[in-house]
């Protein structure tokens, strides 16, 4: 089935990673993105690759997360020679620190249940006393109780990816319509969908991704497809650049490549707000200086505000239209994590016609009113 005419509905992180993941099994892929002023989680995120905390409750969520990053050192080499373009991505594992006794007993509590929920030795994790954390991470405050450290984890720079993705995806002979907001999608008279933009254009195709980002509600629901997605805000700070010091990356503060110090996030239902509020930036501030203090002498340069795309449940939705065979759903949160999975896994199922049966957990049926 390579000769299947794929269109993609959307150029973020998810739909550049199908789309690349489509291109490479030799699919022709149109791939058809908003305009510049589209909400856009994927380049406004924080950049990890992150497997602990992931999948509380949802076992085959985590271990889709654990195949992604055991997949993304393949990913990351590949699309350097396809693309000229290094993503930064490195896998030195990941820290949660922990500011209070309370908060450590609960993380661990967490990632016992995770580690309990997997099958014996895929996930493992350590508590990390904090005699033992200075050696990891220095400039640590006296606040700073210990920590949980995962193996799994790791950080990209997710612009790299996000423009990575697009160059691999054009060489390998994919189109990408920038600018054009897909406004139907409809059966052809011959076959195949009929895919139209708001400017009058049809793109048609045997086979359609939407991968809409925060699009996808409105897409899914023409084709009979409840994916439930709303915005929830994060602000982001980022600091001058300094000399490198952070060589593994914590949930909330990680050093760039470049030497900057990115400080993160917070999370509020805000509707589609991307202002940044200089109430919110205090608390994160506030929050990563107690665990770095040395982060006050540096500037801030930089922050903003963007939209996560979160489902009710906060796991991604993968599925395939009951009425329209062929259209696919991919939304969710966690697109850079999953997009070594979503290029190399998800893509070749949707070549195939049919969604893995480790992924039926994971499909909009859990949002259906009725059922
Ligand atoms: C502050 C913050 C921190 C985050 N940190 C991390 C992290 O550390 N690790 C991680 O894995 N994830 C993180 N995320 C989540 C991650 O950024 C998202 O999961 C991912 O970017 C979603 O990608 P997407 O392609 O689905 O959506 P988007 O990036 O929003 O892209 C959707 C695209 O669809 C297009 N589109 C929408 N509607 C239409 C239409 N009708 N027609 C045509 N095109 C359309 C838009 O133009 C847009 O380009 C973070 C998110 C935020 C906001």
């Amino acid at each position: 089935m390579s000769d299947a005419r794929f269109i993609v509905i959307g150029g973020g992180v998810v739909g550049a990673a199908i789309s690349y993941g489509l291109a490479r099994l030799g699919h022709p892929v149109t791939m058809i993105d908003g305009a510049d002023d589209a909400f856009r989680a994927s380049r406004a995120n924080f950049g990890l690759v992150w497997v602990q905390s992931k999948g509380l409750g949802k076992p085959d969520y985590a271990a889709w997360s654990r195949r992604s990053a055991a997949l993304y050192e393949d990913f990351r080499a590949e699309l350097e020679d396809e693309s000229g373009v290094d993503c930064a991505y490195h896998r030195p594992g990941g820290v949660t620190l922990a500011l209070s006794d309370d908060e450590l007993e609960e993380q661990v509590a967490i990632l016992g249940q995770i580690r309990g929920e997997a099958p014996a030795g895929e996930f493992e994790f350590e508590v990390v006393e904090r005699a033992q954390l200075d050696n990891m991470l220095p400039g640590l405050g006296p606040e700073v109780v210990g920590a949980t450290y995962s193996a799994h984890d790791g950080e990209t720079n997710s612009l790299f990816l996000l423009h990575a993705l697009h160059g691999a995806f054009q060489r390998r002979g994919g189109a990408y319509v920038q600018g054009h907001h897909v406004t139907g999608i409809e059966a052809a008279a011959g076959g195949g969908y009929a895919v139209s933009t708001a400017d009058g254009t049809v793109h048609t195709g045997d086979r359609v991704v939407v991968a809409a980002g925060l699009g996808n509600q409105e897409l899914a629901a023409r084709v009979g497809l409840e994916v439930p997605v709303r915005p929830v805000q994060g602000q982001v700070i980022v600091t001058e650049r300094a000399d490198p010091l952070l060589s593994m990356p914590t949930l909330n503060v990680k050093q760039t490549r470049e030497g900057t110090f990115m400080l993160g996030a917070s999370q509020a239902e805000v509707d589609y707000d991307i202002t940044t509020d200089a109430a919110v930036l205090k608390r994160i501030a506030a929050r990563n200086l107690r665990a770095f203090p040395f982060l006050s002498d540096l500037r801030v340069v930089r922050s903003w505000a963007g939209l996560r795309v979160m489902t009710p449940d906060g796991f991604p939705i993968y599925d395939q239209s009951p009425s329209h065979p062929g259209i696919f759903i991919a939304t969710g949160h966690s697109g850079v994590t999953t997009a070594a999975a979503h290029a190399y896994v998800l893509a070749d199922y949707f070549s195939k016609g049919e969604i893995g049966a480790e992924l039926a957990g994971l499909s909009s049926a859990r949002f259906h009113v009725q059922a």
